[in-house]
């Protein structure tokens, strides 16, 4: 894994200064060619006054869990908070393809963690797909990657309160005709492994009365085997499916609005439905020290309006 080191000045303990986002027109350009594998990692000094937030630090997560757990204590002695989050959400998680810097909501609030904590950030590029096996194996600390919070995956790890509520939506090309849930019948649809999306398209079919749910059980589905009323191709990362869209290969791509809008270029467009509310979360590995300091700093940056702060200067209203 190549890792490059930046240096940055953060103004205040708690990092949430913003750079300003990378304008949509360029990324709209940049979309096809971002790779969203985890094949990168960047470094973000957060300690321009290092001594003194790592005191302060060690104090809050003392002050959270009793005393400061074993796995919060490892991420203070290595120095680097590593954080798992998207490279192609604008407005999330976003790196600009000239510069290499990330930026968005996502970001920032990594940066804040890691300003808590006394440490540097390091950013890894995870995908649907891969950021669960990332934080499962140890190579990153938590998930800050438009991961939505479900029941099902609360048995695997823990979320804190969610900072932000998307929508499921689905893109077409203008070509195709579709403009409706309803023409999406017997349409095959691209989605993202590892992805709440299909599941959520499936439900909206049948709440809407389009489909039967006839052997729907959210418990057990799989986008691998449905094919009552519509279809799912299964991709490893959001790029290919757009290049599956352009391609025919599928009749629409369906996952959070959030993530559509860098694929949302001339000749395709939302259908006139949102659909499935996703709160994510902050995701860390069950029990762990640092699932209290996430809670403490989501709570915290809710109750003072950094959060809303943060969302509307990052474009996301
Ligand atoms: N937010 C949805 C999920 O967690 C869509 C997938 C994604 O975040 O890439 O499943």
């Amino acid at each position: 894994m190549r890792k490059k080191l930046v240096s940055t000045l953060m103004a205040g303990l708690m990092g949430v200064m913003l750079a300003a986002c990378g304008s949509a027109s360029a990324a709209e350009g940049a979309a096809e060619a971002v790779s969203t594998a985890p094949d990168s990692a960047e470094t973000v000094s957060t300690s321009a006054e290092e001594a003194s937030t790592e005191a302060v630090a060690t104090e809050s997560a003392s002050a959270t869990a009793g005393e400061t757990s074993e796995d919060v204590q490892a991420i203070i002695d290595r120095g680097v908070l590593r954080v798992g989050v998207k490279n192609a959400v604008i407005g999330f998680g976003y790196e600009d393809p000239l510069t290499g810097e990330y930026s968005g909501l996502e970001i920032e609030l990594a940066k804040a963690l890691a300003g808590k904590l006394g440490v540097d950030v390091e950013f890894t590029a995870v995908t649907a797909a891969t950021r669960t096996e990332l934080l499962d194996s140890g190579d990153i600390d938590c998930v800050l990657a438009t991961f939505t919070i479900t029941d099902e995956r609360k048995e695997s790890w823990d979320f804190t309160t969610p900072y932000y509520t998307d929508y499921v939506s689905v893109l077409v090309e203008d070509s195709k005709g579709i403009t409706t849930l309803e023409n999406l019948v017997d349409a095959t649809v691209g989605v993202s492994s590892g992805s709440t999306s299909a599941k959520s398209l499936v439900s909206a079919m049948i709440e809407a009365g389009l489909i039967s749910g006839d052997g729907f059980d959210p418990e057990t589905f799989d986008p691998a085997t449905w094919t009552t009323g519509v279809k799912f191709q299964q991709y490893d990362d959001y790029p290919t499916i757009s290049t599956a869209l352009s391609a025919g290969e599928v009749d629409a791509f369906c996952v959070d609005k959030s993530i559509l809008a860098i694929y949302k270029t001339e000749g395709r467009s939302y259908i006139d439905a949102e659909f499935s509310p996703q709160e994510y979360g902050i995701a860390t590995k069950k029990a762990s020290g640092l699932s209290a300091v996430t809670e403490e700093l989501v709570t915290a940056l809710l109750a003072d309006g950094t959060i809303d702060s943060l969302i509307k200067e990052n474009g996301l209203e």
